[in-house]
C-alpha cells in the first residue's frame, strides 16, 4: 500500500514537473507553472520521507538531520530570493544551479563511502545471504553512474560558481596561453583515472571474488573529484563576452544529468524525471543559444581564447559623438510613425520597466506604432528581457524576436537604445579581432535615427568600445535609464 502511494506521489510529481515547464513557456501562465512543479516536488519530498521503505521495510531514518536541514536550506532560499535584487537574479540561479550540482557530487561520494565502508556485509556470502548476493548492486552500471554523477556534478558545481562570481563582476575573464590546451589535457586525465577506476574497482563487472574494494579505488575516486572541481574553474574561466550565456545553460543541463544519475541510483523516479526534464531543456536552450549566437558548443568551449584585442581609439577613428537634449529626443520621438526600442542590460540595472512601459504607451497614445527588439542574449540570463518586460505589463506581441526586428529597422523612425551596448556593437560583423565578432545582433543603424540611451560612454560586458555611438545617425542621451524615461514621458506629456 505504502509502495504504491509512493509510486503515485512520484507520478504526479513527475506530471507537475512536465507540466509546469511547459506553462513556463507562457508568461502568463508561468507563475502557476512554477508553483505546480514545486508543489510536485514537495509531493516527492514528503512521500520520500514518510512512504519511503527499503527491502527489509525499513523506513528512513535520521529524520532529525533531514529536518532540519529542509528547514535550514528552506529558510536560506527563501530569503535569498526575497531579498534578490532583479538585477542578480541572473547570479542567483547561477549559484542555485551550482548547489544542484554539488547535491549531485555529495551523493555520488555518499554513495561510494557506503559501499566502501561495508563490503564485507553486503558483498559476501552472509547468513541470510548465502549466496553473497549483493544487497545493493554494485555493477558496472551503477560504479558508471556514481562516476557520472560526481564528475558532472563537481564541473558543474565549481563553473557555476565561477560563473556566479563572473556575472556579478567579482571576478574578470582569466585568459593565458595554452589554457585550452591544458583544459583538454585535466580532461583526458579525468576520463583515463576513470577509466582505471571502473577497470581497477572490484564489483566490475560484478567480480565476488576479487575481494573488498581497497583503499585505492577511494583515493583515485577522490583525486578524480579534486580534479573535475579544478576543471570546471578552468573551463569556465576563459569564457567571456558573448560566449557566457551558452555556458551558463551548457552548466545547467550538466546539473540536469547529473541529478538525474542520482535518480538512477536511487532508483527514485521523481529525481529521475526531474534531472532528465532540466538536462533536456538546458541542452535545448545551449543550442539554440548556439545558434542564436551563431556559435558551435566546439566553438564556445575550446574557441580563440586569449586572442581578443580590444579596439581603441574609435573616436580617433570616427570622430566625436554627438548629444541629444531630453527635449529633442522627446520631440523626435512624438513626431515618428514608428519607433523601436532595443532593451538591455542598462534597464534592468535602472529598474525603468514600469517607466519604458509608460512611455511606450504615451506615444501609442499619440499614434506612435512602438515595439521592442528582444536580442537573445540581452541582459544576463536567457529570456532576461522578456521577464523583465512582462513584469510591467508589456503585452508579448509588442515584443519582436531578432529576425523580425532586423527585418523591421529600415522601415523604423527612431530606434532607443535602453541600456543595451554589446547587442548592439557593429563590431560583431565587422572585427574578426572582437570577442563578440560572429554574435548577430540587432541592425539598428539600419533605422533613420538611433538615440541610444546609457550612463557613460563605458563599454558592457564583453569589455568593448561601440562605433554605433560615433556614428552619424547615432545620438547618446546620457544618465540613468529610469531617470530619463521618467522625463522623457514628462516633456512628451507637456509637449
Ligand atoms: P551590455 O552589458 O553590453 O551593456 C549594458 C549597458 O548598460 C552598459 O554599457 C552600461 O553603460 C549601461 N547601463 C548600465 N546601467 C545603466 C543604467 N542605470 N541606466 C542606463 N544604462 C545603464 O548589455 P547588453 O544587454 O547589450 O548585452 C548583454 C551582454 O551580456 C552580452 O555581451 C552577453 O553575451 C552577456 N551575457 C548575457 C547573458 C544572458 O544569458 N543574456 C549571460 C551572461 C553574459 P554605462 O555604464 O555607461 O551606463
Amino acid at each position: 500500500m505504502g509502495e504504491s502511494l509512493l509510486i503515485l506521489c512520484y507520478l504526479l510529481a513527475s506530471v507537475s514537473f512536465i507540466v509546469g515547464l511547459k506553462m513556463l513557456s507562457d508568461p502568463a501562465r508561468a507563475r502557476k507553472g512554477n508553483r505546480l512543479a514545486a508543489g510536485g516536488m514537495t509531493l516527492a519530498i514528503a512521500g520520500t520521507i514518510f512512504l519511503y521503505r527499503d527491502d527489509h521495510q525499513q523506513s528512513l531514518h535520521n529524520y532529525p538531520w533531514i529536518f532540519a536541514g529542509i528547514v535550514f536550506g528552506t529558510f536560506v532560499g527563501v530569503l535569498a530570493a526575497r531579498r534578490v535584487k532583479m538585477t542578480a537574479m541572473p547570479e542567483m540561479v547561477s549559484l542555485f544551479n551550482g548547489m544542484g550540482g554539488a547535491c549531485a557530487m555529495l551523493i555520488s561520494l555518499v554513495e561510494f563511502l557506503f559501499i566502501y565502508k561495508a563490503p564485507d556485509l553486503q558483498r559476501y556470502p552472509q547468513p541470510g545471504n548465502p549466496g553473497g548476493q549483493l544487497d545493493m548492486d554494485l555493477s558496472a552500471g551503477r560504479l558508471l553512474i556514481i562516476l557520472g554523477g560526481l564528475i558532472i556534478g563537481s564541473v558543474s558545481f565549481a563553473g557555476s560558481l565561477i560563473a556566479w562570481a563572473k556575472l556579478n563582476g567579482k571576478i574578470k575573464d582569466v585568459l593565458f596561453k595554452g589554457q585550452h590546451l591544458l583544459n583538454l589535457l585535466v580532461l583526458a586525465v579525468i576520463l583515463g583515472l576513470s577509466a582505471w577506476f571502473l577497470h581497477s574497482t572490484p564489483g566490475y563487472p560484478s567480480d565476488l571474488s576479487a575481494g573488498p574494494i581497497g583503499s585505492s579505488s577511494l583515493y583515485l575516486l577522490l583525486l578524480i573529484l579534486a580534479l573535475s572541481l579544478i576543471y570546471g574553474v578552468f573551463f569556465v574561466f576563459p569564457i567571456g563576452g558573448a560566449d557566457m550565456p551558452v555556458v551558463i545553460s551548457l552548466l545547467n543541463s550538466f546539473t540536469g544529468v547529473a541529478a538525474a544519475c542520482g535518480g538512477f541510483l536511487y532508483n527514485n523516479k521523481a529525481m529521475l524525471t526531474g534531472g532528465i526534464l532540466v538536462g533536456a531543456a538546458g541542452t535545448l536552450l545551449t543550442i539554440l543559444m548556439c545558434r542564436a549566437m551563431n556559435r558551435s558548443l566546439k566553438n564556445v568551449l575550446i574557441g580563440s581564447f586569449g586572442q581578443h584585442t580590444v579596439s581603441s581609439g574609435l573616436a580617433a577613428e570616427h570622430g566625436a559623438y554627438k548629444e541629444i537634449s531630453l527635449t529633442d529626443a522627446a520631440m523626435v520621438m512624438s513626431y515618428a510613425r514608428r519607433i523601436m526600442i532595443v532593451p538591455g542590460y542598462g534597464l534592468a540595472v535602472a529598474q525603468a520597466q514600469h517607466a519604458c512601459h509608460e512611455l511606450e504607451l504615451i506615444l501609442t497614445e499619440k499614434g506612435v506604432d512602438v515595439k521592442y527588439a528582444i536580442h537573445p542574449v540581452a541582459g544576463r540570463m536567457p529570456g532576461h528581457m522578456n521577464v523583465l518586460l512582462a513584469e510591467a505589463d508589456v503585452p508579448y506581441e509588442n515584443l519582436l524576436e531578432m529576425e523580425k526586428a532586423n527585418e523591421e529597422f529600415p522601415g523604423t523612425d527612431v530606434v532607443l537604445v535602453l541600456g543595451a551596448n554589446d547587442v548592439v556593437n557593429p563590431a560583431a560583423k565587422s572585427d574578426p579581432a572582437s570577442p563578440i565578432y560572429g554574435m548577430p545582433i540587432l541592425d539598428v543603424e539600419l533605422a533613420r535615427t538611433c538615440i541610444v540611451n546609457k550612463r557613460s560612454m563605458k563599454p558592457g560586458y564583453a569589455g568593448i568600445e561601440n562605433a554605433l555611438f560615433f556614428q552619424p545617425k547615432t545620438s547618446m542621451l546620457f544618465g540613468d535609464a529610469k531617470k530619463v524615461l521618467e522625463n522623457l514621458i514628462h516633456e512628451i506629456k507637456n509637449g
